[in-house]
């Protein structure tokens, strides 16, 4: 049953400028809040995969010798479409992908950003002159655009994770290719419409959507027309691609797994820190790769903070992402409830202790109640895993350097949290964190003008900022020499 507006959607991939209508082989979309069908889409094979890198390799010689100005001007009619059709983007993304409207509104507009911004970063790819070693020589450096990208996006950000690589790929003059996941592929599509009325050249903007990832990813990450692959997703799948990789040498950005530590230390302001929590964590009911993992509470304010933090978890609101006043809605499938559920019941068995919530919630197979655990060890499973759901874990800590080890005790180095008011402290313990991005007093950090991006196992590459375009640019050295008369 659907109850959207369906005007921006399609029968499948969108590749060369036309949709994909094969009706022979096609996948189900399903709605996580009642595990009801609300698509049925023309399945892409290997050989639709390879079309696609024909038509942005045809399609790339002209993209490139568009000037900025002209690119700048095609993204930015994007940009538009997107803010306008806001309201529909974000009908399409609950339907698809459960979270409560107002926070998929949030994420179209989030990511439309990123196509505003690189619309104007387009014209600012600036090169470098540099002195030469002798009379006779110059040294000149250009950027051009590394040529065709080809991506894969994760199913808890159907919208922004496809703009935040396009929008810098097409900037840089690249030609594109998305395989959208095939839990969330309709925005992908109505994202494709909108390029298309923004009349983006046919073959500059590609979108697969398929439930056959293995056979299209191959394809992705192997054909040697690639020159550069971008990947959002989990940390062994990105392995196996970035392997793949390897055989043509393609330039890769990974975004990929977090176990993000939010540590609160006595001089914080407990109040701000328990309204960073419940962003960090609860944002998305947990489904994000920047999601605080483990809130580390120092031992003075251990009492006080959980009391005030199950106070306000209890206030959340639990239920279908298209009813008012909703904040959490269901887990995207049953597979990921039961993830959750594992971990809850190990860490309870292990010792510790249920503050609030800890099982299914009862309106429907795909929910599960907002839920907090005391008395964790940062050994157990629910603090060395990525939980992907609404469960946050209280680890208390006495020191400054104890809290810094524990943070750092991991493979993942994407996101983290502080909360305190010491200015000293801000600058050691940040420069300590093994990580890509550190928030200070702030639970919400990622937007189009900041350097999104993890170390250690959580990947490498930056999206957003200048940064995030430079990830789409090769350097060029021009040795200039015989200068002199
Ligand atoms: P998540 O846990 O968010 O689903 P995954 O890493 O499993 O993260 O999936 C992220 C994206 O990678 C999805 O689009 C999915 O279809 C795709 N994917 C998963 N496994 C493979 C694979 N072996 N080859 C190519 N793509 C894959």
């Amino acid at each position: 049953m659907v109850n959207f507006d369906t005007s921006l959607l399609n029968s499948g991939s969108y590749i060369n400028g036309c949709w994909l209508n094969n009706t022979a082989n096609t996948f189900s979309v399903l709605n996580p809040a009642n595990n009801q069908e609300i698509a049925t889409l023309a399945n892409a094979s290997t050989e639709d995969t390879v079309k696609a890198v024909d038509a942005a390799s045809e399609a790339l010689p002209k993209w490139r010798c568009v000037p900025a100005k002209e690119r700048s001007r095609l993204l930015r009619r994007w940009f538009d479409l997107v803010m306008e059709n806001k309201e529909k983007l974000a009908e399409i993304l609950t339907a698809e992908q459960g979270k409560p409207l107002a926070e998929a509104q949030g994420e179209v507009i989030y990511g439309a950003n990123y196509i505003e911004w690189f619309a104007e970063e387009a014209k600012r790819v600036y090169g470098d002159t540099i002195p030469g070693p002798s009379v006779d020589k110059r040294i000149v450096v250009i950027k051009q655009g590394v040529g065709i990208v080809s991506a894969i996006t994760p199913w808890n950000f159907p919208s922004s994770m496809i703009t935040r690589k396009a929008a810098p790929a097409m900037a840089a003059g690249c030609t594109f290719i998305v395989k959208a996941a095939a839990e969330t592929p309709l925005s992908a599509i109505a994202l494709a419409e909108l390029a298309h009325q923004a009349g983006i050249p046919k073959g500059v903007f590609n979108v697969i959507v398929s439930n056959r990832a293995k056979e299209v990813g191959y394809v992705l990450t192997g054909d040697p027309r690639i020159a550069k692959f971008s990947f959002t997703g989990s940390t062994p799948v990105g392995k196996i691609l970035l392997e793949q990789c390897a055989h043509t040498v393609k330039k890769t950005t990974m975004e990929l797994g977090g176990n993000a530590p939010f540590i609160i230390f006595e001089d914080a302001d407990l109040d701000e820190a328990v309204k960073g929590v419940m962003l960090s964590k609860f944002r998305n009911a947990g489904q994000t790769c920047v999601c605080s993992n483990r809130i580390l509470v120092q031992s003075g304010i251990y009492e006080e903070f959980s009391k005030r933090l199950v106070r306000a978890v209890e206030e959340l609101k639990i239920g279908e992402g298209t009813k008012e006043g909703i904040d959490i809605g269901p887990l995207i499938h049953s597979g990921a409830v039961s993830s959750v559920e594992t971990l809850v019941d190990k860490a309870v068995s292990d010792g510790a202790k249920l503050l609030t919530g800890g099982k299914k919630a009862s309106l429907g197979e795909n929910f599960y109640q907002p839920t907090v655990l005391s008395n964790v060890s940062p050994n157990m499973s629910v603090a060395v895993n990525e939980i992907f759901g609404p469960v946050a874990p209280l680890i208390e800590f006495e020191t400054e350097e104890q809290a810094i080890d524990i943070a750092n005790n991991t493979e993942f180095g994407l996101a983290s949290y502080i909360y305190t008011r010491d200015i000293g402290r801000v600058w050691r313990v940040s420069e300590l964190l093994e990580y890509g991005m550190v928030g200070i007093n702030e639970g919400i950090i990622s937007n189009e003008m900041a350097p999104f991006g993890g170390v250690k196992q959580s990947g490498m590459g930056r999206e957003g900022s200048k940064y995030g375009l430079e990830d789409y640019l090769e350097v060029k050295y021009l040795c200039m020499g015989g200068l002199c008369s």
